[in-house]
C-alpha cells in the first residue's frame, strides 16, 4: 500500500494488506490536535520495519506532552503534512502512521477501534461507536 503527503514530496510504502485489519485509532490529545490542525490525529499502529518513507522529512522532538513521554514527530519538510510519530521508549519498533497519507482509504477509511485522550476531545465531537474510550493513554 502506498501513500504520500499533501505535496507529494514524501512517499510511503507499507507492507500490510489493504483492508480494515489495521489497528486504527484516534488521539485527541492537545499536541495531536495542534500537529493536525484538527480535533485529533487518525493513526495506524504499524511495525517500523514494514514501512519505507522517501523524501524530505523533518523531525520534531515533542517533549511537552500530557503523558510526559517524548514523541518524535515527523513531517514533510516541503508542505508540513504530518507523517508519523515514534514513542521510542514506550513502543520501540512501532510507528504511528497518519491514516490520511493513504488515498485508498478515501472511500473506506479504517474505523478507529480506540479513542485516546477523550478528556480533551472537542465537546461537539461524537464518540465513535464501538471504539474503546480512554480518558488519556490506555
Ligand atoms: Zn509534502
Ligand atoms: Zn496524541
Amino acid at each position: 500500500m502506498q501513500g504520500h503527503c499533501n505535496c507529494g514530496s514524501v512517499t510511503v510504502e507499507v507492507n500490510v494488506p489493504p483492508n480494515n485489519e489495521h489497528k486504527g485509532f484516534v488521539c485527541h490529545c492537545r499536541n495531536c490536535q495542534k500537529s493536525s490542525g484538527a480535533g485529533g490525529a487518525y493513526l495506524l499502529m504499524l511495525p517500523l520495519s514494514d514501512i519505507t518513507f522517501n523524501g524530505p522529512i523533518k523531525h520534531y522532538l515533542d517533549t511537552n506532552t500530557n503523558s510526559g513521554r517524548a514523541v518524535h514527530r515527523h513531517f514533510c519538510e516541503t508542505c508540513g503534512s504530518p507523517l508519523y510519530g515514534l514513542l521510542k521508549e514506550m513502543m520501540p519498533g512501532t510507528a504511528l502512521v497518519r491514516t490520511t497519507l493513504f488515498d485508498e482509504f478515501k472511500e473506506s477509511p479504517p474505523i478507529p477501534n480506540m479513542e485516546l485522550y477523550v478528556k480533551d476531545r472537542w465537546s461537539w465531537d461524537q464518540t465513535l461507536p464501538g471504539a474503546q474510550q480512554c480518558s488519556a493513554n490506555p
